[in-house]
C-alpha cells in the first residue's frame, strides 16, 4: 500500500516544525512554539509513524533524544546514555504502557519542569557537570559549579558504604515558582522575550559562559585601570560586573532534585527506590514526594492526586514520571531508540500557552483602583478558554514590556486569573503598538489619580458615585463571603442602579415590592407582575438584616478589611457604633491590624455620606451588633480552631462563625498552639503541617461533636485522653 502524499507532506513539515522548535530549545532557550504544541506536534508524527512505519527513518525525531550541544560549551560524552522519557497524555495510553510491561513494583515521581543534568563523581568528589544534550554528548557547564549552591561538590560519607570509583547522579536543575517569576520579571524589564517556562529559565541561567563573563570583567576591568582610561571604560566595566553578578545571582538561585542513577560501578542496588536512599544519605537532594507503590490503581491515585495540586507545590512540574522500581526488571525490558521502555512520563495539560495580546482595556474595581486587563486570542489553556488576563496596573504592563499586538506567553495555573508572562520579542514585524494608561475613568469620567505618590495604582477617586464602583460594592456585598445575598449578582446589581431603584447602598435594605416593580429586570408579563427574582431578593435582604456584625463590617468595602479582619474587630468590639468611635490607636491593638489599616478604618468613619449608610440600615432595621451570645455557654473558650478543606455541611465563614460564637479563636494557619485541625476533602499543606506538629485532626463528624460537646468529647472521639 502506498502512502498518500498528503501524510508525507504533513510527515516532512512535522520533522521540520519539531526540529525547529529544538533548536529553539537547546541552543537559544527561547523557544518560539509553547510545549502544547511542540507535544502535540511530536504525538501527531509518532501517530503518523505508527500507522506507516516505512516512514521512520533513523533522523526522525521520534528516534533520537533532541538537543545536540551547541558548538559554543565544551563537549562532554556522557559515561551512560542519559536517555528521554516517552509521554503519555491519558489513562488510555497509560493503560497501554501497563499493559505492555506487566505487573511491578512502581516508583512514581513529579516531573519537574526543569532541566536534566549529569553529575560525575569520582571517589565522592565532583569532577563535571554537563547537560543532556543529544544523551550521549552534552555541553560542559562546570566552570558555573562554583555558583551552583544546590549540587554538593563532596559526598557525605556514611559508615558501610564506599563512594564508587565512577558515579554518574542524574537529576533536574529548577527555579521555584517564585524564583521563576522573579528572573522573567528581571527578563523582561529589559525588553528581551519572557521565559515561558521555568525548564527555559534554568537552561538559559545553566548554559550562561560564566568562565567568558568572568575574563570579560578582568579584561574591562584593565582598561578602567589603565593610563588612557575615562568615563567610558568605567561604564563598561559596571556593565560586566553588573551581567556577571546576576548571572552568579541566578545560578545560586537554582535548586536541584536527583533522579536517576547512571554508571555507579562496584554498588549493588536493587532498586530504584534503593538508589535515591543512597544518594540521599551521601547529601543529595532527593524528592520527599517519591513514592512506591504496588498497583496501577495507586499509580493513577498518585497522578490524580498531584494533578488536583500542582499548583501548590513550591515549582512547576508537567506530569508525573512512572518507573519500575526493581532494577534487575528494568533491564528485562531494556530500551528502544530513544527511550527505556521501563519508564514513562504521564504529561499534565499545559499551564503555559502561547496566544496574541488583541487589546488592553481598563477595569474599575469597587474600591476605585483602575486594573488593565488584556483580551487575548482566545486558546484553550488547563482545560478551559481563556480570552482575558490580568495586568494588575499600568506600571505591571511597563515591567513585563508587552506591546499591543505581540504574541505572548499567558500562563494559568488553577483557579486563578490567567497571568501574562511576557512577549515573544523575536515575533514582532513593527506593527505592535505601546498601550497607554487611560486618564480619566471609563466610567464616569473623573480624572484619575494616585492615592499617594509612590502608589503603582491609579484609582478614580469618585468613590461616592462613580457607577462602575457603586455596581462593584454592591456586588460585593451580595457575595457568599460577605452577606451572602442570592438575588444579588452582577445583573441584578446594574438594573438597581441603572433604572434608579436605589441610588446607593444605604438604600438598600429599604426595599419595597413597589420599588422593584419599577425596574424592567424584576418584573414579568404585560402586567408587570413582581418576578421569581424580585421575591427571593427582598426575601434574601430580610434574612441577612440579623447576620453577624463581621458581615455587615465587610459589606461596607473599607480597604484592607476582608472576613479574618473583619472577625478580629468584632472580638474586640459588639457594635459598629464602638468601632466608629475607637481611636485608630486602639484599633490598630487589634489581631491583623497594623497602623495603617487602623488609619484608613478612622478616615472611613470620618466621611460623612459612610455614615449615612449607616445611619440608612439602621434605619431600615439593620442590626449591626453581635448577637448576645456572652449569656450563652462558651465551650470552645481559649481554644485555637482551624479548618481546612472542603465541609459538606458549612462554608469555611459559617465554620469560623460557628467557632467563635463558642468563644474559640478561628485560625488560618497551623501552628503548635492550635488545639484542632478540621480537616475536610482537599486539603493540602494545612493538614501536612497538622501532622507534622501533632496537632489533632478531626472530620466533619468530629468537628460536629466539638461544636456541640466540647473539646473533651472532641477528643474522645478521637481516642485521645
Ligand atoms: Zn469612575
Amino acid at each position: 500500500m502506498s502512502i498518500p502524499a498528503a501524510v508525507r507532506k504533513r510527515r516532512d513539515e512535522l520533522v521540520e516544525l519539531i526540529e525547529q522548535a529544538r533548536t529553539q530549545y537547546y541552543s537559544h532557550d527561547k523557544p518560539t512554539i509553547s510545549d502544547a504544541d511542540y507535544d502535540k506536534y511530536f504525538a501527531e508524527l509518532v501517530d503518523i509513524e505508527a500507522k506507516h512505519p516505512e516512514l521512520v527513518s533513523a533522523d526522525s525525531p521520534t528516534q533520537s533524544v533532541g538537543g545536540e550541544a551547541t558548538e559554543e560549551f565544551g563537549e562532554f560524552e556522557h559515561p551512560t546514555k542519559m536517555w528521554s522519557l516517552d509521554n503519555v497524555f491519558d489513562d488510555s495510553e497509560l493503560d497501554a504502557w501497563f499493559a505492555r510491561v506487566g505487573n511491578h513494583n512502581f516508583l512514581c515521581e513529579l516531573k519537574i519542569d526543569g532541566l536534566a543534568i549529569n553529575a560525575v563523581y569520582r571517589n565522592g568528589e565532583l569532577e563535571t557537570i554537563a547537560t543532556r544534550g543529544s544523551g550521549s554528548v552534552g555541553e560542559n557547564v562546570t566552570a558555573s559549579l562554583e555558583y551552583l549552591t544546590c549540587i554538593p561538590r563532596k559526598l557525605k560519607a556514611v559508615k558501610g558504604t564506599k563512594f564508587p570509583e565512577l558515579l554518574e547522579v542524574r537529576g533536574e536543575v529548577y527555579f521555584s515558582l517564585a524564583e521563576f517569576d522573579q528572573i522573567n520579571l528581571e527578563v523582561t524589564a529589559t525588553g528581551r522575550t519572557a521565559f515561558a517556562n521555568p525548564r527555559n529559565a534554568a537552561a538559559g541561567t545553566l548554559r550562561q559562559r560564566i568562565d567568558n563573563r568572568l575574563e570579560a570583567v578582568a579584561e574591562a576591568k584593565k582598561r578602567a585601570e589603565g593610563k588612557s582610561a575615562d568615563s567610558k571604560q568605567a561604564a563598561s566595566l559596571a556593565k560586566h560586573v553588573d551581567e556577571l553578578e546576576r548571572a552568579k545571582s541566578a545560578l545560586s538561585r537554582l535548586g536541584l532534585i536527583v533522579h536517576g542513577i547512571g554508571a555507579h560501578e562496584g554498588l549493588e542496588i536493587p532498586a530504584q527506590s534503593h538508589a535515591y536512599e543512597l544518594l540521599k544519605s551521601w547529601g543529595l537532594p532527593t524528592s520527599d514526594r517519591v513514592k512506591v507503590v504496588k498497583s496501577v490503581k495507586e499509580v493513577k491515585e498518585y497522578i490524580k492526586h498531584h494533578g488536583e495540586h500542582r499548583h501548590d507545590i513550591e515549582h512547576d512540574i508537567d506530569g508525573v514520571v512512572i518507573k519500575i522500581d526493581s532494577l534487575n526488571e528494568q533491564q528485562e525490558l531494556g530500551y528502544t531508540a530513544r527511550a527505556p521502555r521501563w519508564a514513562i512520563a504521564f504529561k499534565y495539560p499545559p499551564t503555559v500557552v502561547r496566544t496574541r495580546l488583541l487589546d488592553i482595556g481598563v477595569q474599575v474595581g469597587r474600591t476605585g483602583r483602575i486594573t488593565p486587563r488584556a483580551a487575548v486570542e482566545p486558546v484553550l489553556v488547563a482545560g478551559s478558554t481563556v480570552s482575558f488576563a490580568t495586568l494588575h496596573n499600568g506600571y505591571e504592563v511597563k515591567r513585563k514590556g508587552v506591546l499591543l499586538g505581540d504574541m505572548i506567553f499567558l500562563r494559568k495555573a488553577g483557579d486563578v486569573i490567567p497571568e501574562i508572562l511576557g512577549p515573544v520579542v523575536e515575533l514582532r514585524d513593527g506593527s505592535e503598538r505601546e498601550f497607554k494608561m487611560p486618564t480619566k475613568c471609563p466610567e464616569c469620567g473623573s480624572k484619575l489619580a494616585t492615592e499617594k505618590e509612590d502608589d503603582k495604582d491609579l484609582r478614580c477617586l469618585n468613590t461616592r458615585s462613580c457607577p462602575a464602583q457603586l455596581r462593584g460594592r454592591l456586588e460585593h456585598l451580595g457575595s457568599r463571603s460577605v452577606l451572602d445575598i442570592e438575588g444579588l449578582g452582577e445583573k441584578a446589581a446594574r438594573a438597581l442602579l441603572e433604572e434608579k431603584v436605589i441610588s446607593d447602598e444605604g438604600d438598600l435594605f429599604a426595599l419595597t415590592a413597589e420599588d422593584l416593580q419599577r425596574s424592567d429586570f424584576f418584573v414579568k408579563g404585560a402586567n408587570r407582575e413582581l418576578a421569581e427574582n424580585a421575591k427571593l431578593l427582598l426575601n434574601q435582604l430580610e434574612l441577612a438584616k440579623t447576620k453577624p456584625l463581621w458581615r455587615f463590617i465587610c459589606a461596607l468595602s473599607m480597604r484592607h478589611i476582608g472576613p479574618p479582619t473583619a472577625q478580629a474587630l468584632t472580638r474586640e468590639f459588639n457594635s459598629l457604633d464602638e468601632i466608629a468611635k475607637a481611636p485608630a490607636e486602639q484599633l490598630a491593638r487589634v489581631e491583623g491590624i497594623g497602623q495603617t489599616i487602623a488609619d484608613s478604618i478612622s478616615q472611613w468613619f470620618a466621611e460623612p455620606w459612610h455614615l449615612d449608610i449607616i445611619k440608612k440600615w439602621k434605619d431600615s432595621g439593620v442590626v449591626l451588633q453581635q448577637a448576645q451570645v456572652e449569656s450563652g455557654p462558651m465551650p470552645l473558650a481559649g481554644l485555637t480552631i482551624v479548618v481546612t478543606g472542603t465541609l459538606n455541611d458549612f462554608t469555611r465563614d459559617g465554620a469560623a462563625e460557628e467557632i467563635t460564637s463558642r468563644g474559640g479563636k478561628a485560625s488560618g494557619s497551623v501552628s503548635k498552639n492550635t488545639d484542632f485541625v478540621v480537616v475536610g476533602p482537599g486539603a493540602g499543606s494545612k493538614e501536612a503541617k497538622a501532622i507534622e506538629l501533632g496537632r489533632p485532626i478531626l472530620d466533619e463528624a468530629g468537628f460536629k461533636i466539638l461544636l456541640a460537646d466540647g473539646p473533651d468529647a472532641a477528643k474522645a472521639h478521637l481516642g485521645l485522653n
